[in-house]
């Protein structure tokens, strides 16, 4: 069962707003029917019954559904403002000095970009976290001095590329361990943040490089990671103790399966590569949330990459991301499979035929 639930009490006192449930929290987002699905006559099969208790419903046949349970779940009903209503609780925790992890998955087209990114008119958690890190920082602003940097990377096929550089480099940029135990990418930058419209500019210089050198913007994106890294430094002005803390919003490739008949050439490089990196994630909460002794973090550039913010005593907020449509039904319990061992729950072993 949930292993995490009782691990860390005195942080979950402290997540308020979020069912205490240790500090792993697993929220599935369902996107509406696209309007290409309602015209097409696309059947829902997902079902929202109890989904304010965290229970969601799979129809996976006339008669059969399957039930998932999550710390949340949102309908398509449910808009920024409530989602992120409920991340707000992790991003405060990253000004106490908290590591924090937030990240999207789900099949290519479910939401994550609208989840994190989100659009000019309809802004995701990322633009959302800073606003709010800065307005908590003003209102601290008596006690605390606050410094805020942002990075913006892309690992893609194994491979980390800096976002906000301006020099094309040929050098491969690795994952170093600093003298305080921080991972970290030396080279890459660190874009200094004094307000929302300064992290404005760095997310949209950051959003137009994903664009450079590929031919499809969206089929390159939804192949590749896309992560935020925001560093907190702070100063307490009345004890001068000073604190470091690191909040990744991670926007992940697409989970979906390759077909057969497209395994081939790059594509299959970089489908055996999202896999890699996607089941190494699930590998290291599962662990984490299993409280197994060996955390396999360097398996993939991701989950490297992630480590000071995955485990310890940092949190981490996964969201699965769903589409209703019975057209993708089988991914969507794919993604829900996943999601549920990471919460820590070992999936039943499989019936085996007699
Ligand atoms: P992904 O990043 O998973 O590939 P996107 O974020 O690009 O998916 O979403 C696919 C489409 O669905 C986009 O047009 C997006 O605006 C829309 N969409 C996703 N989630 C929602 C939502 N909760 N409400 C309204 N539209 C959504």
């Amino acid at each position: 069962a949930h292993a995490c639930a009782e691990s860390i009490p005195e942080l979950n006192k402290m997540v308020t707003g979020v069912q205490a449930l240790g500090n792993i929290r697993v929220f599935c987002r369902c996107r509406p029917l696209s309007k290409a699905e309602i015209s097409a006559g696309s059947a829902q099969v997902v079902d929202f019954d109890a989904a304010k208790d965290g229970d969601i419903g799979i129809l996976t046949g006339a008669s059969t559904k399957k039930t998932f349970k999550f710390d949340r779940v949102y309908t398509p009903k449910d808009n920024q403002v409530d989602v992120f209503a409920d991340a707000l609780p992790l991003v405060t925790s990253v000004l106490d000095g908290y590591n924090v992890c937030i990240f999207a998955y789900g099949q290519t087209g479910t939401g994550k970009t609208f989840t994190m990114e989100g659009t000019d008119q309809n802004r995701g958690v990322n633009y959302r976290t800073l606003e709010q890190l800065f307005h908590i920082a003003k209102e601290r602003s008596e006690t605390f001095m606050y410094n805020i940097s942002v990075s913006v990377l892309e690992v893609y096929n194994e491979q980390i590329r800096d976002l906000l550089s301006t020099s094309p480099t040929s050098k491969r940029l690795e994952i170093k361990q600093s003298a305080e135990g921080f991972h970290h990418v030396p080279g890459i930058v660190e874009a200094q943040v004094e307000n929302i419209m300064e992290v404005w500019n760095v997310l949209q210089i950051g959003s137009n490089s994903r664009a450079v050198g590929s031919n499809n913007v969206n089929e390159h994106s939804s192949r590749s990671h896309c992560m935020l890294c925001i560093m907190v430094k702070s100063k307490n002005l009345m004890t001068g103790d000073c604190t470091k803390s690191k909040l990744w919003l991670v926007d992940l490739a697409g989970s979906e399966r390759l077909a057969k008949t497209d395994a081939q050439g790059e594509r299959l490089k970089e489908a055996q590569n999202i896999n890699k990196s996607l089941s190494a994630l699930g590998d290291v909460v599962y662990a984490l949330a299993t409280k197994s002794s060996h955390i396999p973090y360097r398996n993939s550039k991701l989950t490297h990459l992630l480590q000071d913010s995955l485990g310890g005593d940092s949190k981490t907020l996964m969201f699965v991301q769903i589409s209703p449509s019975e057209r993708d039904l089988s991914e969507t319990l794919s993604s829900l499979n996943f999601a549920t061992r990471v919460r820590g729950v070992e999936l039943g072993p499989a019936k085996r035929q007699v």
